[in-house]
């Protein structure tokens, strides 16, 4: 019997377990292993310094000013005294160079740092300088013994990196780090850590090569060259990133198998003739050919509408679900939250009315009796449209030839949950994504790359711009009369009370108290209120909710569940209570409820008198602009890329050194060039993609790379 062995082909240092480095023994390794997640060669060489401290230079004694900041300067340490007592104990040194005297302090580590120095001996001594009595003073210096006569400090920049107290207390700082990634570069090799980039991209983009790049990270004999290997090392990130999605994308369209919707038909035509109430937009209008196209393309759909609050996704969604009706496909269009699934309902029945088309609603709280009855139509292929929540993914919900799947605000679903859509059919059905509000384009390149994007960047025409202002607690009063006019004109209110979970009871009882002080202010009979929050029952909030849709109540006082997707064209005023306690895009979201008629509408957010800066940031930004877009950018430079709704369980958002905030434009080039490379060679079979190819392959199940959709 003979046994095959297989030898992998080149042992890679990289993954060498941290132990095997030299200078790294059993009490660091663990050390480095329970502090820094640092395992393996790879992990360390990717542990990055944050900062550099140039020590290239020595500079003179003469030359510190109260300015100075930090500075390297070289001399003979000529006295040495302890002074002082219990606390005040100090030692305090002098050292001199060509140009002057510099005194060295330290308050502790005082018998250690003594026994190192000696009269008489050179230095070279570094940290931040300050003046005591008129005279320049270091204390507690970085100081190692120096050559006199040589007038340079090091040939690169001292690389300082992320550290814990615990790993500092047991000897194993910064410096130290610094150390043994010093050692570990010498050992690694061009091939060891080899090329990824397409050489042609590298020379064009003119790239620092990714073997001098993780050197020149660590230890750059410049400020320029270590610039530059950051940003080869970001822009590796992304257009690695930027790679995969792409070839995802790539892959869809070249061989997912979609239904094909062959003609606009009779329904879809009659629609347009007969019953749609107003004019598509150019942006609608520009949308749709790109789904038609999709659509009829053989290939499975699987796009994402970006739309601004109000912009009009539901007529676009609406029109589509009849594009499958006509071609004898089902649809369905999936809400997130019961309110939204009826309201679409209604909504799109009425806008149906006279043609033959049957739709049904499922939620949960379908019963059973009508719930059999959807289930069994839908499976019989009598029903064409059925609207719902999460309901709709359900087991039980089979359908005849499902060809379409919409799901709207999609960043209220999870990524599994869309995907259990695909399940429902034999051919994956097309897909179509709709968010409540824009994404951030960088966002939108990263996080949901493998999706084709669809913009609506123009609203209806007539809408006059929202009104926004920010007031006080002091202007309540004004506030109040100022609802009472818009209410005497016929038109509604919307009062919105922030419901956060950590502080939930606080901010029920707020809401209370706040819905009671409204209450005195419009009493009824003249006035109706409805209140709509997420401890009512499910029963309750819809009632509350519809006598307000039907214009029975004039004033809404809600928390943030009726944040999305909710449409009264009559509300022309939305007051935000505690409005600095609400993230900018749910800002935008809720002023979006109102601007949706014709009349002038108005967004007032109140707040206490004292506001921290992003919270004042965000006010402006609201009073500034109405514009999605604009906000949601505005949005992901305060917050940064980690809190932004829907996008932490991604996993794409992970980049080490690049920041879809502030590496915009390497991000741009990197998707640009990704897509290049893929069109030209979509398998990346050619000789000059040959390596990127192995590279993704060995990185493989190192991320997850998940599809969105
Ligand atoms: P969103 O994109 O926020 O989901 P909706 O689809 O709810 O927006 O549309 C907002 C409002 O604008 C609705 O009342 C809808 O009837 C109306 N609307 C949509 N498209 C147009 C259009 N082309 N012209 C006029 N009104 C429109
Ligand atoms: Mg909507």
């Amino acid at each position: 019997m003979s046994e095959r062995i297989i030898i992998s082909s080149s042992p890679d240092i990289l993954s060498n377990p941290i132990d095997y480095l030299k200078g790294v023994g059993p009490l660091r390794a663990e050390l480095l292993k329970k502090e820094l997640g640092i395992f393996t060669f790879r992990q360390l060489l990717e542990h990055f310094p944050y900062r550099h401290i140039d020590k290239t230079k020595v500079s003179l004694i003469r030359d510190i000013t109260p300015e100075t900041d930090y500075i390297q300067v070289a001399g003979k340490l000529m006295s040495l005294e302890i002074m002082g007592a219990h606390k005040g104990k100090r030692m305090v040194a002098e050292l001199k160079d060509s140009s002057g005297v510099l005194e060295l302090v330290w308050f502790q580590g005082i018998s250690w740092v003594e026994k190192k120095l000696r009269l008489g001996d050179h230095y070279l001594v570094y940290g931040k300088a300050g003046f005591y009595q008129q005279m320049p003073q270091i204390t507690h210096p970085e100081i190692e013994d120096f050559t006199p006569g040589s007038t340079d400090g090091k040939n690169f920049l001292e690389p300082v990196y992320p550290c814990t107290e615990k790993l500092k207390a047991r000897g194993l700082g910064a410096r130290q780090i610094a150390n043994l990634t010093h050692t570990l570069l010498t050992l690694i090799r061009e091939k060891d850590f080899p090329e990824n980039i397409p050489d042609t991209i590298v020379k064009n983009l003119s790239l620092t090569s990714r073997y001098r790049a993780i050197h020149d990270i660590h230890f750059p004999s410049t400020q320029d060259a270590y610039e530059k290997a950051l940003s080869r090392l970001k822009f590796e990130e992304f257009f690695i990133a930027q790679v995969r999605l792409g070839l995802i994308r790539s892959q869809r369209h070249r061989f997912s198998k979609g239904v094909i919707f062959k003609q606009v038909g009779e329904l879809f035509n009659r629609f347009y003739n007969e019953n749609l109430p107003f004019e598509l937009t150019g942006a609608q209008k520009r949308v749709l050919k790109e789904i038609r196209k999709d659509c009829g393309s053989g290939k499975q759909m699987n796009r994402l509408l970006q739309g601004d609050v109000g912009s009009g996704k539901t007529i676009v969604a609406l029109l589509t679900m009849l594009l499958a009706v006509d071609n004898g496909y089902q649809s369905c269009l999936m809400a997130p939250t019961e309110i939204l699934a009826r309201q679409h309902f209604t909504n799109i029945t009425k806008l149906l009315e006279g043609l033959p088309i049957t739709i049904r609603l499922l939620t949960g709280s379908t019963r059973s009796a009508a719930r059999r009855i959807a289930l069994e139509e839908l499976q019989a292929g009598m029903l064409h449209i059925i609207i719902g929540t999460h309901a709709l993914i359900e087991k039980p919900v089979q359908f005849n030839n499902l060809g379409l799947a919409i799901v709207d605000e999609q960043h209220r679903f999870g990524v599994a949950q869309r995907a259990k859509l695909w399940e429902k059919a034999v051919i994956n059905p097309h897909m179509l994504v709709m968010t409540a509000t824009p994404i951030p384009r960088t966002l939108a390149m990263t996080a949901y790359g493998d999706l084709d994007t669809s913009i609506m960047d123009e609203l209806p025409p007539g809408r006059k711009p929202i009104i926004t202002v920010h007031r006080t607690e002091m202007y309540r009063p004004k506030v109040m009369d100022f609802m009472k006019d818009e209410i005497s004109k016929g038109r509604q209110v919307y009062i919105i009370f922030p419901l956060i979970e950590e502080s939930q009871k606080m901010d029920y009882e707020n809401l209370m108290k706040g819905y009671e002080n409204v209450k005195a202010y419009f009493p009824e009979p003249k006035y109706h209120m409805s209140m709509v929050h997420g401890k009512q029952r499910q029963q309750v909030r819809e009632t509350n909710m519809q006598r307000f849709i039907e214009g029975d109540t004039q004033i809404m006082v809600a928390t943030t569940v009726i944040e999305v997707g909710v449409d009264v064209p009559n509300a022309s005023v939305m007051v935000i209570e505690s409005a600095e306690r609400f993230g900018l895009s749910q800002l935008h979201q809720l002023r979006g409820r109102v601007g949706r008629g014709s009349e002038k509408s108005y967004c007032i957010l109140l707040t206490g008198n004292k506001l921290n800066n992003e919270a004042g940031e965000r006010l402006k930004t609201m009073s500034a602009t109405n514009d999605g877009f604009l906000i949601a950018e505005k949005d992901l430079s305060i917050r940064g890329p980690g809190d932004i709704e829907g996008t932490r369980q991604s996993g794409m958002l992970n980049f080490k050194l690049a920041s879809i905030v502030l590496d915009r434009a390497l991000l741009e080039s990197a998707k640009e060039n990704a897509e290049q490379l893929i069109e030209k060679d979509p398998e990346l079979n050619t000789e000059e993609s040959i390596r990127l190819k192995q590279f993704l392959h060995g990185q493989q199940g190192k991320t997850v790379w998940r599809k969105i959709s």
